[in-house]
């Protein structure tokens, strides 16, 4: 297997393997039970963590053309893809979930893809569910005048980005007995699951609701692997009420986590699989003398 940076410059040269540090926390010292952090946030200053990982294939991939995506109006990914673009010299058109959006000034996620050099297309939320449909993306790609496309689904997951995320689990092989990750689309849950050793576990902590995530992660690998690989399953309980909803109490939990462990904690991610983690510990879910590994995906914006 060739590495996916291979063909890309240096502007996007990463920092990896990202460093894998144990974190000394009374909790779950407590139960007996190692915490490692594996620092994927400090893989590349402007395409942060997992977004570096699914990312650079698809940006090779795309070989100059216009790389055309999808996100809501504050999503990583998006802005993700527009740094790459400023990066790479290559053009990106962001299509957003929202057409209200249009007539509101600029949030800062959208504000900074722009400033990356986005061009940003913003639909009606039927036209955005649809957007898989042939028929609607090449309507979309038309009205956003676009003729040589290199299309990357919401979130990044495609085959390409599974692949790339199978080097985090590759990473992480004999150092943890359960790898955990936050799952937005479950690409990099994907991923990881398949890189690890085959008595290892990966967990992914769903960030919003729905209970789809095991299907669509089944799905992934299929695309990418041609079956299923690995042992993983996906926690539905820690979502906290929906996609980007952080309420009071998980702030409160992030904000312990960076004064115990001096580590900024992504909001609508990360908090959400430390929280999982630190739960599912109490449960007893992780046996004494067990180790377990906290994929640190990402990093507060701004
Ligand atoms: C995008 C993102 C995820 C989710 O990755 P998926 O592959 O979509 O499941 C997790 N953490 C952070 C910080 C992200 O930005």
């Amino acid at each position: 297997m060739t590495s996916p940076d291979a063909s890309l410059p240096d502007t996007l040269r990463p920092r990896l393997p990202s460093p894998l540090r144990e974190a000394h926390d009374v909790r779950f010292a407590r139960r007996g039970v190692r915490l490692l952090l594996k620092r994927d946030d400090l893989i590349h200053p402007e395409l942060v963590g997992n977004k570096w990982r699914k990312l650079a294939p698809n940006l090779a991939a795309a070989g100059g053309r216009t790389v055309v995506t999808f996100g809501g109006a504050y999503s990583n990914h998006l802005r993700a893809t527009a740094a790459a673009g400023r990066l790479l010299g290559l053009a990106t058109v962001g299509v957003v979930r929202g057409q209200e959006l249009a007539r509101r000034p600029l949030n800062p996620s959208l504000a900074r893809c722009v400033a990356d050099g986005m061009r940003l297309r913003f639909v009606d939320r039927a036209t955005y569910r649809r957007k898989a449909e042939p028929a609607v993306l090449a309507d979309l790609l038309r009205a956003a005048d676009v003729e040589h496309a290199y299309v990357v689904p919401e979130g990044g997951s495609n085959p390409a980005a599974v692949r790339g995320a199978r080097a985090l689990g590759g990473e992480l092989r004999g150092a943890a007995d359960v790898a955990a990750v936050a799952c937005g689309t479950g690409g990099t849950l994907a991923g990881l699951a398949a890189g690890l050793a085959p008595a290892q576990r990966a967990l992914g902590v769903a960030v919003l609701g729905g209970g789809f995530l095991t299907a669509d992660v089944r799905e992934l690998q299929r695309a990418a692997f041609g079956g299923p690989r690995g042992r993983w399953r996906v926690e539905d309980r820690f979502h906290h009420g929906g996609y980007a909803r952080v309420p009071p109490v998980l702030d409160a939990f992030a904000r312990d986590f960076e004064d115990r462990h001096g580590l900024p904690v992504e909001r609508l991610y990360v908090a959400k699989l430390l929280w999982g983690l630190v739960a599912l510990l109490d449960e007893g879910a992780f046996p004494a003398g067990s180790t377990v590994a906290a994929v640190v995906t990402g990093r507060p914006f701004p």
